[in-house]
């Protein structure tokens, strides 16, 4: 099966609105093993939509539509589809009974235009939106295909793939989908690529990478008859994986929700370890975002934010003459930070930070994203240097990442 999205709606051509959905939905179709070749976007243009909408008719199976279902003028998704397909729209009594019900729910006074919400073409089946006003449709189009409408708002599209839209494309398939998201931080995306291109090649189970900041995950896929098949396809791929990349895999997951933090948590807690954090450059974001992960309670302890140099020495007991010896980004400062850490909370690991973010203050010898993470844990202290790129955010991210991965492995030792 082949899918292409096509997204409506002016404000995404102009940039005012990130096309979250179509990443969104990519991802889904992706995760199913529906294949994609295209994707459009388009403006509330009539003529130009209904170009598009052809085209994506003529070259993929299953076109899914985003946006422009509203009651008003420029909502041309479903007239412009009719017309493609050579068919009119009517007024269906089971959509209109949905727009009226949520009006109702909302406790708003519905005008008669919002009943252009419930026009769809006779056949077509219509898709329930529970949170926002504009029914979506599942509309044959002649020809085995099938476009699908979705409303523009990602919180009312979302809900309404994962619960209707997927089981319909399972259905359509045939198959059974199974995947598993294997999660890898400290090897790039090319060694990864070089240690497991022959496992890449596969067409089932397939592995395929992407990326994130500072991270690659690759997604294993099989298709079988039955969900049991499908998972024992996949359990030699990921073992194998595994034992080719080693510690750089941190997860693996049935959904792409894992994260350095849920991992470090769990890892913490499978040993019944308690941690602690001294940030600088990251101001308290390591510890934010530990204490996200649902559980964090049982191993977060405290952090002290250490922001400005002297509260190094004030919060985390750091000796001044250390700071003015090796300078506050060093490796020294960022050991005695952590172990000032552990030992002042009386945690089993302490983690730290202590960097350049800029734009200013780099030099010759520390450029910007000079960054030093400190872990003290039982078994010592040490401090892992780090020359991070990018602007003040992503130096600052990716020193979190970096902390959440040595709390991690230090917690496994
Ligand atoms: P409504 O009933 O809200 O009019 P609609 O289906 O007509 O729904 P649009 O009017 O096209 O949807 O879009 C509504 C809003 O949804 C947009 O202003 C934008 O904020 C958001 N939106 C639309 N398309 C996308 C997209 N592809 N990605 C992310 N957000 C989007």
């Amino acid at each position: 099966m082949i899918a292409e999205i096509l997204c409506i709606g002016t404000e995404l051509l102009m940039g005012q609105t990130l096309n979250t959905n179509a990443q969104f939905i990519a991802r889904r179709l992706s995760a199913l093993g529906v294949s994609q070749y295209h994707q459009c976007v388009v403006g509330d243009n009539e003529e130009r939509l209904e170009a598009a909408l052809r085209q994506a008719i003529a070259r993929a199976d299953v076109v899914i539509t985003s946006g422009g279902l509203g009651p008003t003028l420029d909502d041309i998704t479903k007239r412009v589809t009719a017309k493609a397909a050579g068919k009119e729209l009517v007024q269906r009594p089971e959509a209109e009974a949905m727009v009226r019900e949520r009006f109702r729910q909302l406790g708003r006074e519905m005008t008669e235009n919002n009943l252009a919400q419930a026009m769809f073409t006779p056949d077509s089946t219509v898709l329930l939106n529970e949170y926002g006003t504009a029914p979506g449709a599942i509309v044959p189009v002649g020809g085995g295909k099938t476009v699908i409408h979705l409303p523009g708002p990602p919180w009312e599209l979302e809900p309404m793939f994962l619960t209707q839209v997927e089981p319909w494309l399972t259905a359509r398939s045939g198959r059974v989908l199974v995947s598993r998201y294997i999660r890898i931080f400290g090897m790039g995306e090319a060694e990864v690529d070089h240690r497991l291109r022959d496992l890449m090649q596969g067409s089932n189970p397939t592995l395929s990478p992407y990326c994130s900041l500072g991270e690659v995950v690759l997604r294993a896929t099989a298709s079988a008859d039955t969900e049991a098949q499908a998972s024992d396809m996949l359990l030699p791929l990921l073992v194998e994986t595994r034992l080719r990349l080693g510690k750089v895999v941190y997860a693996v997951e049935e959904d792409d929700g894992g994260s350095l933090a849920k991992s470090a948590v769990a890892a913490l807690a499978a040993r019944g370890f308690t941690c602690a954090t001294c940030e600088s450059l990251t101001g308290g974001l390591i510890a934010a975002t530990l204490v996200e992960v649902p559980g964090a309670s049982a191993v977060v302890r405290a952090g002290f934010i250490t922001y400005q140099t002297d509260t190094k020495t004030l919060l985390a007991g750091v000796p001044a003459e250390e700071i003015e010896k090796h300078d506050v980004v060093s490796a020294q400062v960022a050991m005695a930070m952590a172990r000032g850490a552990r030992e002042r909370i009386g945690v089993d690991i302490a983690v730290s930070a202590t960097g350049l973010a800029g734009p200013d203050g780099g030099t010759q010898e520390k450029p910007v994203g000079t960054v030093y993470v400190g872990v003290s844990g039982a078994k010592g202290t040490y401090a892992i240097p780090l020359r991070l790129s990018g602007d003040r955010m992503r130096i600052r991210q990716l020193t979190v990442k970096h902390a959440l991965n040595a709390l991690r492995l230090e917690a496994m030792k």
